[in-house]
């Protein structure tokens, strides 16, 4: 079960409120004729709701192309998912592949991204993200973000193309866009929730209604504000992957039983806000479970990046019952994900178990911290981790032979992963942990142009209104890669703040 999470009855409430104003508000934005006479207790250019990736990149674009630019967040703290994140940016063309002469580009990164959302995905958004990815990945490292300096290989990626920034979090991104958004002027207020759109007469978004000092998630805290803006609003408000209610409406295997990764304030209601006047839901279902995961820790947790980093690609997953492999370990994440979930018996998860050794684990930054919590466990012998998983120990064996001969032979006979990083494993002292999915990301949001601009159900944009990041829907089809997040949000952040600059100012 989890903790902290919206209750199911009051999203449900928000959620039937937001459709009945959703009827209203699509049937005649002119009901909403008083906005034009509000009292701003403040007015802006552009307002962007959201302190991750994209609202931050939103908020610092939009601040450099000249506009007055207010950023709210309802958490006490700023960053969201993405200050939390594993700080993996999928980057086609990045300076340290073309120093290591990885053949990448643009066109290579859009056709693994195609592949893994197995035709689902808008291709138009796709473009613009992975012709982004460089100069985002420039623009980033000008305000000070650091990365580590090597290359990685994800799931589903067909070369190593993950930078992954020094602290190995999406923080080491929010907090120098954070400070540089702080430095050039923009205004930024924690603990200040949206709450609804302000619209004209002739339904453009003008503004947005706020509460600040809001306790999280107590709907009634905090003091009701109105903030206009002149130019736009750019809806940063990631995904809803906490909303179990919410989640289970598009998906009812996703019910209580399975945890999730994001933070607690990941429950979509400015989404739901965008869907209520009318924005057009694109893939609501395609809800990303994260294959890497351990059911012995809460969250993202520490074996998360343990195995993204040392055990898939530099080590093997097996299934404890045969001591066999059983899915190529960089397969995207929908393969894999799929595959751990069939194993069940009488109801009861079997958990794989990921294993790697002393040199796979060589840059695993989270190995001392998953040994102190027992949730990463050291053996001297494979018959040693056999034994303790209640593995076969003959086949398990075998099965580890098998793999270092592919991996001699750079060639898995067996799933066919791609084996640029693979290691022969038989360096002990090895290190194992049990594996199972948790909700992770939703692909599914609100629809928009290529140009960031919100889309209603009609395939036009709603005037005054943008939005960026894992709100939107669509890019990424039936399953997002590895290190494309990062991606997306900063692409279509930047994307967004620009637009929204540029839009025509409307006069409140
Ligand atoms: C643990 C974890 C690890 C991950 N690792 C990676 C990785 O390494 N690489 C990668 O590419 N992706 C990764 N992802 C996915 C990625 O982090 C997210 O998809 C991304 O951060 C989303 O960015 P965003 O800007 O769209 O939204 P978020 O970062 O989620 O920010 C949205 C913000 O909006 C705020 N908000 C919501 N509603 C309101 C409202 N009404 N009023 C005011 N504020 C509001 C939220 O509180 C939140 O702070 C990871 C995700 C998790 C959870």
């Amino acid at each position: 079960m989890q903790t902290n999470e919206m209750a199911p009855v009051q999203s449900r409430r928000r959620f039937l409120a937001g459709a009945a104003a959703a009827a209203a508000a699509v049937a005649a934005p002119s009901a909403n004729a008083a906005a034009k006479k509000v009292a701003f207790d403040k007015i802006f250019d552009v307002i962007v709701v959201g302190s991750g990736f994209a609202a931050l990149a939103a908020a610092l674009r939009a601040k450099e192309e000249g506009a007055s630019v207010l950023l709210v967040e309802k958490m006490p703290a700023f960053g969201g998912n993405s200050a939390i994140n594993g700080g993996a940016f999928a980057v086609a063309g990045s300076p340290l592949q073309e120093k290591e002469g990885i053949k990448d580009s643009p066109e290579l990164m859009l056709k693994d991204m195609i592949r893994s959302g197995r035709g689902l995905s808008h291709v138009d958004l796709l473009k613009m993200i992975v012709e982004g990815t460089r100069p985002a990945f420039d623009w980033v490292v000008k305000y000070g973000v650091k990365f580590k300096p090597f290359v990685q290989h994800f799931g589903g990626h067909s070369v190593p193309r993950i930078m992954q920034t020094l602290e190995s979090t999406g923080g080491g991104i929010t907090r120098p866009l954070t400070e540089a958004c702080a430095k050039n002027g923009v205004e930024l207020h924690k603990r200040c929730l949206m709450e609804d759109f302000v619209r004209n007469d002739s339904g453009r978004i003008i503004g947005i209604r706020a509460r600040e000092g809001y306790l999280f998630p107590n709907e009634k805290s905090g003091v009701p504000m109105t903030y206009g803006a002149r130019r736009g609003v750019v809806m940063a408000t990631g995904g809803f992957a906490r909303n179990i209610w919410f989640r289970k409406q598009q998906d009812p295997l996703l019910d209580e039983r399975l945890d999730s990764t994001n933070q607690p304030g990941a429950t979509g209601e400015g989404l739901l806000k965008m869907l209520s006047i009318g924005a057009a839901p694109v893939q609501l279902d395609q809800i990303q479970l994260g294959p890497w995961s351990s059911p012995e820790e809460k969250g993202f947790g520490l074996v998360s990046q343990f195995n993204t980093i040392a055990g898939f690609p530099m080590g093997i997953m097996v299934d404890p019952r045969t001591g066999r492999r059983f899915c190529n370990e960089l397969a995207d994440r929908k393969e894999r994900a799929d595959k751990i979930l069939t194993m069940i018996e009488n109801g009861k998860p079997v958990y794989p178990i990921c294993f790697t050794d002393s040199k796979g684990v060589e840059k695993a930054q989270t190995l001392k911290n998953g040994l102190k919590y027992n949730v990463i466990h050291k053996f001297d012998t494979l018959e040693g981790i056999a034994k303790a998983f209640g593995m076969p120990v003959a086949p398990f064996v075998k099965q580890v032979e098998e793999f270092n001969g592919y991996v001699k032979a750079k060639n898995d006979t067996q799933f066919h992963r791609p084996l640029q990083l693979a290691i022969v494993l038989d360096k002990p002292p090895f290190y194992a942990v049990k594996v199972w999915p948790k909700v992770h990301y939703c692909m599914g949001g609100a629809a928009i142009s290529p140009k960031a601009e919100v889309l209603d159900v009609m395939g036009k944009p709603i005037p005054g209104l943008f939005a960026a990041g894992e709100v939107t829907g669509g890019a990424h089809g039936a399953s997002r890669l590895g290190g494309c997040a990062i991606a997306d949000g900063l692409c279509f952040g930047r994307i967004a703040g620009e637009t929204a600059a540029h839009n025509k100012a409307a006069s409140i």
